[in-house]
C-alpha cells in the first residue's frame, strides 16, 4: 500500500465524474482537489462541495500539486484529454470506453512516457461476474459449453450524449465495453468468430441494444445481450455445464447452481401437452438432482484506485492492461463489422 498521498483532479464532473468523488472519500491516501467541466452549473457544484474549480484545463495541467486526472467527460472527449493530460506528465484513469476507436487507443497508449494510463473497467469487481468466475474456478458444472450474460433495461437510450454518434453513443459502446471486458478475461483461449445483430427501438442513430455470440476456441459459446427495451428481463447470467447449470438473476446475486447427482436413475414420466407427449423435456426428478447456493464472490471495488496508485509507485501490476482494452475495442469493431455484414466474422 502506497505511503505518498496522491491528489486529483477530475475532468467532466457529471453523472460518473461525481461517482468517483465519493468513492474517493472513502479511500486511504488520494484525494480529490478540483474539478475542470465546461459547464459553469457542474464548477459551481465542485465548489459547493469545497472543491477547486479550474478555469480551465491547462490550468489543471499547470497545477504542480497534480499527480492524477481522472477523464470522466463523453467518450469522444477521452483521447483529446487523456493525450494532453499524458504529455503533460500526469498519470490518467480514464472513463470506459476509453475510446471510440481501437487505432486512438493505440495513439493514447503511445503517449505514456513519464506517466501512466488506466482505464476505469471498473465491472471486473462486479460480484455477479466474480461469482461466475468462481463456478468457473471450482469446476462445479463440469466442462462449460455455453455461457449467457444480459443486462436488460426498459427506458430506451438515454436522451443525453449516449443517443448520438459524435459523441460515441449507442450500447455497444456503453454497456457493451463492460460485458465484452468480462467475457474476454473469463477464458484464456482467442475469440476465433464473432456475430452480432443490433437493435434501433428507441433511437435510430445509434444501437439501443445488441447481440453478441462470440466463439471461444476450444471454449464456449459466449451469447452477450444488452437491452434496454426489455420489460420482462432475462437473468443477468445463466451458465450450462455438462453436469450442471447456475443462474444468477439480478444484481442482488439472486440464484442457484443445479447439479445432476444421478445419471443412472432415467425414470422419466413423460409430459402430455395438449398436441403431444415428450420423454426429453420431462423434469428430472428431485432425487437425481442438487440444487445449491452460488459461491459468491465478495469484492471492494477501491481495490482499484489501490491498484492504480501502487502500480504507479512500481509497487505491483497495473491490473486493467492497456493491451486488454485494446482487445475489446478491436472486438467492438468486429462487432459492427459483423452487423454491417450480417454475417459471421473472423476476430482472432
Ligand atoms: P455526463 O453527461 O453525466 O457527464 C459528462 C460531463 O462532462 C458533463 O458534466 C459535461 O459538461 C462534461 N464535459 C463535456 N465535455 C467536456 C470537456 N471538453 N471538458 C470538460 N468537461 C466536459 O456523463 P457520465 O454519465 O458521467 O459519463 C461520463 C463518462 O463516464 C463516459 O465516458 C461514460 O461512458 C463513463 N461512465 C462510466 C461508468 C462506469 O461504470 N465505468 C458509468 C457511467 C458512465
Amino acid at each position: 500500500m502506497t505511503e505518498k498521498e496522491f491528489k486529483m483532479a477530475i475532468v467532466g464532473f457529471g453523472g460518473m465524474g461525481n461517482w468517483h468523488r465519493e468513492l474517493i472519500e472513502s479511500i486511504e491516501h488520494l484525494q480529490v482537489k478540483g474539478v475542470y467541466d465546461i459547464e459553469e452549473e457542474r464548477a459551481q457544484f465542485a465548489e459547493s462541495l469545497g472543491l477547486k474549480a479550474y478555469d480551465s484545463f491547462d490550468a489543471v495541467l499547470e497545477d504542480a500539486e497534480i499527480d492524477l486526472i481522472l477523464c470522466a467527460t463523453p467518450n469522444d472527449v477521452h483521447k483529446e484529454v487523456v493525450i494532453r493530460a499524458l504529455n503533460a506528465g500526469k498519470n490518467v484513469v480514464c472513463e470506459k470506453p476509453a475510446t471510440m476507436h481501437s487505432a486512438d487507443f493505440e495513439e493514447m497508449m503511445a503517449a505514456q512516457k513519464t506517466s501512466r494510463l488506466f482505464v476505469h473497467q471498473n465491472r471486473r469487481w462486479d460480484e455477479d461476474y466474480l461469482t461466475v468466475r468462481e463456478i468457473l474456478k471450482q469446476n462445479i458444472l463440469g466442462p462449460v459449453f455455453k455461457i449467457e450474460s444480459r443486462v436488460h433495461g426498459s427506458r430506451g437510450i438515454p436522451g443525453d450524449w449516449r443517443g448520438t454518434v459524435e459523441h460515441g453513443g449507442g450500447m455497444v459502446l456503453d454497456w457493451g465495453v463492460h460485458i465484452l471486458d468480462q467475457a474476454l478475461q473469463m477464458f484464456d483461449g482467442k475469440v476465433k468468430k464473432v456475430y452480432a445483430t443490433i437493435t434501433n427501438v428507441t433511437n435510430e442513430l445509434v444501437d439501443d441494444g445488441f447481440t453478441a455470440q462470440l466463439f471461444f476456441e476450444d471454449g464456449p459459446v459466449y451469447t452477450l445481450e444488452v437491452g434496454t427495451s426489455n420489460f420482462i428481463s432475462l437473468p443477468r447470467w445463466y451458465v450450462l455445464g455438462r453436469d450442471g447449470s447456475a443462474v444468477i438473476r439480478d444484481w442482488d446475486l439472486s440464484g442457484e447452481v443445479v447439479r445432476v447427482t444421478n445419471w443412472d436413475k432415467n425414470d422419466a414420466v413423460p409430459i402430455k401437452t395438449a398436441a403431444g407427449l415428450t420423454k426429453t423435456m420431462a423434469p428430472r426428478t428431485e432425487d437425481t438432482i442438487k440444487t445449491e447456493k452460488l459461491p459468491i464472490v465478495h469484492s471492494d471495488i477501491r481495490d482499484y484506485y489501490r491498484n492504480v496508485m501502487d502500480t504507479i509507485e512500481g509497487k505491483c501490476e497495473q491490473i486493467v492492461k492497456n493491451e486488454e482494452v485494446l482487445r475489446v475495442l478491436r472486438l467492438m469493431e468486429a462487432i459492427f463489422d459483423s452487423v454491417e455484414k450480417n454475417q459471421v466474422v473472423d476476430f482472432e
